[in-house]
This record gives structure tokens, C-alpha cells and sequence, in this order.
């Protein structure tokens, strides 16, 4: 009876031995080396969605893949919780550069004189004093010329905006007019430079900044018609009414009805000759009162047309995404063939997600999910064939801090973002945010989105509307993910709704953004003509 006691203790003590030895291993397995000065290749693209990535999955991951991308995560990290803090372009873009919120750096918009101001602190900056060669090659679409790059090479028409074919670029401040599709022009600038920089004396940090998939979705000549006849799915709150958000959600220039002409792809009857009046078809339906719910084809009824707008602007859109990672597949070839990606971080996000019919819509701006969430992967060498999946809650202010722990420089910026790099070096790590706060600015142009900010945590997310409406929503994200009912007037969540509000406030007081609403507004009023420009578009 001892001896078993005994024996049972042993065989405990053993066991007890053994599984903590493995824990140390697993343990030990989720730590990563740090590299030593990495070169690093940030990828950005324009308004592409997580959920058009196939490894975030979604209702097109069968249908349009995007291996060469999922491979980024496949070979390191896909983080499932990274936000925009504002999210539109310029504004997305500037708060990467700076690690800071619009209200910091200046920049809450693309409207009304939104430029950039190149005289503040910039993360490329930092890594050009810091012995790094830098580059940036696509769209910047910052208004103002980029700095703290030794070489660039950004589409420079249509306010920055760029053309899919045959676009003029900016070259070191020479404008030159290149032939070809726009995002593998880039891609071929960003490889030539590479070949002749990337493997010689210092390391790198590259931008590499596709159009695609922007507005107005012109796919490559190859891929035009990718998707044939077939009828892609429709998201499941394609057909949302609103109930319940008739004065934010049910107000917007965003859904099918405003499609153009042009977006579409349409050509203006012979009939028209005038440049003016041939673009004015084109451009019918931008907003409202602009010709808004046109039909693609007579004989057409509303509902026909609204799904006839989506067929055609969800096959563009897909079809963009497939030369961006075909283009993606080529830099990662070259880094594989060229050894440099032994010690090389690549990256791949978008400035921020966007409304694929999801309620109805095309564009951002919202807090909601689908434009909320940006795509965020990277591979990290050393975590080769992990495939770890992140959680935390990242914004793109803690891009800049991350990039510069990456390079192990240490900046002389005090940033509002925070390096996650430990979180991936050492799973272990945990002392990080559980809420993110946000707010966006831009109104009535376009699309007709009320100004808010919000906050979002694991469970909810609270919004305030203010600028001419005053509503507030919350939403259960674990019981409502698509966000459809608003539960700022059911009782049963007083408590949260209570709570939510506090912790809004601090966040706002956390990040300096605690003004009155009036100074809010005049934000959204205000033309920054000061800052210069006329102002970028979208
Ligand atoms: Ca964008």
C-alpha cells in the first residue's frame, strides 16, 4: 500500500517534471530572436479589406485567393486586430508616419486643404538618420512631397491620387509619364532599385505603396474580365435597411445608388461630344442629387440595378487585388532568389478596410468593422513556417514605434503609439491595451459620413455621432458582429453603455482628444487652408 502510494507519487512527480519541461520548451519555442538591423519592406495597399485576403477568410477566399500575400503570414504573423484610427487615406497614412492620432499630427482629412505637414517627425526620418537607406515607391497621397526617403518614385496626378494605366509619377522630383499598368509599374521600380541597392553596404527600409484596389477599380488588361458571368456572392447584410441607424448608417452617398458611370466602366453616348458634358455622364451619381440610382440598362428595376452595380464593382475590385498579389509574389521570389529574406521584415497592410456590399456599400470612414479592421502580416524571419496568429488590439499609430524596434532604433519622437514587436518576440508579453479609440472628421464630402468617434473593446463599441445629428449607438460584438442592432436605448445594457462611456472619456483625456464638441466641429468646418494646397481627393 506504501510502496504504491509511493510509486503513484513518483510516477506524479515525473509527470509534473515532464510537463513543465515541455511547457518551458513550448514556452521557449514562442520566443524569437531579435534581428539584428533587418532590412524592412512595408507594403501598402489603398482601401484593401481584410476579408478580400483569403487567409482571413470571408465569402471570397475560394473564389479570388490571394496566396502570395497569405504566404507573408503563412512565414511569421497575421494580426486579426489591428484598426485604423481614422480611416481615410491621408489621415490612416499620416498617423503611420508619425505614430500619432489626426489630432497630433495635423492631418483629419482629405477635403478642404488636407495636406501633410513634411516639417513634423516621420518614421522614415528617423531610419534615414539612423544609417538606413530608405525608399518609397506608389501613391503617397499625402499633398505634400515626401521627405526622409533617398530616393522616391510616387504617382503624381489626379491630386496624388494616381491612374491605374499609364500613370505620371514623381521620380526624386522629376515628373515623368511611365507606360504600363500602375501596379506592376510599381513593383518593377521597386525591384530595379532593389537590385541595385538592396544587397550593398547598409541596410533598408523600402515603402512599397500600390493604388490598388482605390477607387475607380480599372483591373490590369489581363484580368478585366477574371471573373467571367459567374454571380459572385453577396455579403449577408447587403441588403440592411437601417432600422434603428436611419440618421448614420441610413444616411450615407455610399451605397449602390452612387455609383457612377465611370466607376462602372460605361461610355458616354456618341451623341455627347464635349469634354465637360461627356465627364458630367461619367461622373453622374457621385452624390445626391447627382443623378443617384441611375440604371446601368433601361428596363431595369432599382433592385436589379443595385445588384448589376455590385457584380461589376466586386469583380473590378478582386480583380485589382490580383495583380497586387501576383505583384506581391514577385518581390517575395526576388527576396527568396536573392537570400535577402533571411534577413529581411516584410510587411503587408492596407491604410484601411472598406465596405465589399457589406450594408449595402462601397467606401470607409465608419467605425465599423469592415473599414475599421486593417490586413496586417508579417513575416519576421525566424518564425518560418509558424503561421502565428495575433490578437491584440493594434492601431496604425503603433506602426511607427514597431517599425523602429524592428530596425533597433531607438527614436527621439515621443509617439502616442506603442512597438508590438514584443508581443511577437515573446508570447508571454502581456501588458497591452484591451480597447482602441477612434475618431473620424471628414463631412459632408463624400460620401456623406457623420463625423464620430467611438471606442471598441473585445465585447462592444460605443459611437458618438455629433456633428449635426447627436446619436450615440453600441453594439454587442459577440452576439451582433455585423452590427446591425444598436442597443443604445435597451436597458439591459445601461451598465455597459455606462461604462463604455468612461472608459471613452479616459481614452480621449489618454490621447489629448478630451475638447468640447463645438471644437470638434470646427475641426470638420475648419479649411486648413493654412497647412497649404488645394487638397487632395477621397
Ligand atoms: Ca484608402
Amino acid at each position: 500500500m506504501i510502496k504504491d502510494n509511493l510509486e503513484n507519487k513518483t510516477v506524479k512527480i515525473h509527470n509534473l517534471l515532464l510537463s513543465s519541461f515541455l511547457l518551458i520548451s513550448i514556452f521557449s519555442c514562442q520566443r524569437n530572436e531579435r534581428l539584428n538591423k533587418p532590412n524592412i519592406i512595408f507594403i501598402m495597399s489603398d482601401d484593401h479589406a481584410a476579408h478580400a485576403i483569403s487567409s482571413y477568410g470571408g465569402i471570397y477566399d475560394k473564389i479570388a485567393p490571394t496566396p502570395n500575400i497569405d504566404k507573408i503570414g503563412f512565414e511569421g504573423i497575421r494580426f486579426e486586430n489591428v484598426f485604423c484610427t481614422n480611416g481615410i487615406c491621408g489621415p490612416s497614412r499620416a498617423s503611420i508616419l508619425t505614430g500619432k492620432y489626426s489630432h497630433r499630427n495635423g492631418f483629419y482629412k482629405n477635403e478642404k486643404g488636407g495636406k501633410f505637414n513634411k516639417d513634423q517627425w516621420t518614421f522614415p526620418k528617423e531610419f534615414q538618420e539612423n544609417g538606413y537607406k530608405t525608399a518609397l515607391f506608389g501613391k503617397w497621397h499625402l499633398g505634400s512631397e515626401p521627405v526622409g526617403f533617398d530616393h522616391f518614385k510616387y504617382h503624381d496626378n489626379k491630386g496624388q491620387q494616381g491612374f491605374y494605366y499609364n500613370p505620371i509619377y514623381n521620380e526624386n522630383g522629376n515628373r515623368v509619364t511611365e507606360e504600363g499598368y500602375a501596379t506592376n509599374l510599381t513593383t518593377d521600380f521597386a525591384l530595379n532599385w532593389l537590385k541595385d541597392e538592396g544587397e550593398i553596404d547598409k541596410p533598408f527600409m523600402m515603402m512599397l505603396q500600390f493604388k490598388a484596389p482605390h477607387r475607380s477599380w480599372e483591373p490590369d488588361e489581363k484580368y478585366r474580365d477574371f471573373f467571367g458571368d459567374q454571380e459572385l456572392p453577396y455579403p449577408k447584410t447587403f441588403n440592411d435597411n437601417y432600422e434603428g441607424r436611419e440618421q448614420t448608417a441610413g444616411d450615407t452617398d455610399m451605397t449602390m445608388d452612387f455609383f457612377n458611370r465611370n466607376d462602372m466602366k460605361l461610355s458616354p453616348p456618341d451623341s455627347l461630344t464635349g469634354r465637360k458634358e461627356r465627364n458630367k455622364w461619367l461622373r453622374s451619381g457621385d452624390k445626391r442629387g447627382f443623378g443617384e440610382g441611375w440604371l446601368p440598362k433601361s428596363g431595369m428595376t432599382q433592385e436589379e440595378a443595385r445588384k448589376w452595380k455590385y457584380q461589376r464593382y466586386i469583380k473590378d475590385y478582386l480583380a485589382c487585388i490580383k495583380s497586387v498579389d501576383d505583384n506581391i509574389g514577385r518581390v517575395l521570389d526576388y527576396l527568396e532568389k536573392s537570400e535577402l529574406d533571411k534577413n529581411t521584415v516584410v510587411i503587408y497592410t492596407s491604410d484601411q478596410g472598406f465596405y465589399l456590399g457589406d450594408h449595402g456599400w462601397f467606401d470607409k470612414r465608419f467605425m465599423y468593422e469592415e473599414s475599421l479592421k486593417m490586413p496586417f502580416l508579417m513575416k519576421y524571419p525566424g518564425t518560418k513556417n509558424r503561421e502565428m496568429v495575433n490578437k491584440d488590439f493594434i492601431t496604425n499609430i503603433d506602426f511607427a514605434s514597431t517599425l523602429l524596434d524592428i530596425a533597433g532604433i531607438k527614436g527621439k519622437e515621443e509617439l502616442q503609439g506603442r512597438s508590438f514587436l514584443p508581443n511577437i518576440l515573446d508570447e508571454n508579453s502581456k501588458d497591452w491595451r484591451q480597447s482602441m479609440y477612434y475618431h473620424y472628421y471628414e463631412f459632408p464630402f463624400w460620401h456623406h459620413v457623420q463625423p464620430h468617434y467611438g471606442i471598441r473593446n473585445q465585447k462592444f463599441k460605443l459611437i458618438h455621432f455629433y456633428y449635426n445629428i447627436d446619436v450615440w449607438e453600441l453594439y454587442d460584438l459577440q452576439n451582433d458582429p455585423e452590427e446591425i442592432t444598436n442597443l443604445i436605448n435597451d436597458p439591459s445594457y445601461a451598465d455597459v453603455i455606462k461604462e463604455m462611456k468612461l472608459d471613452l472619456k479616459k481614452l480621449q483625456i489618454e490621447y489629448g482628444d478630451d475638447k468640447s464638441l463645438d471644437e470638434f466641429r470646427s475641426i470638420t468646418d475648419t479649411d486648413f487652408g493654412h497647412i497649404g494646397g488645394k487638397g487632395i481627393r477621397e
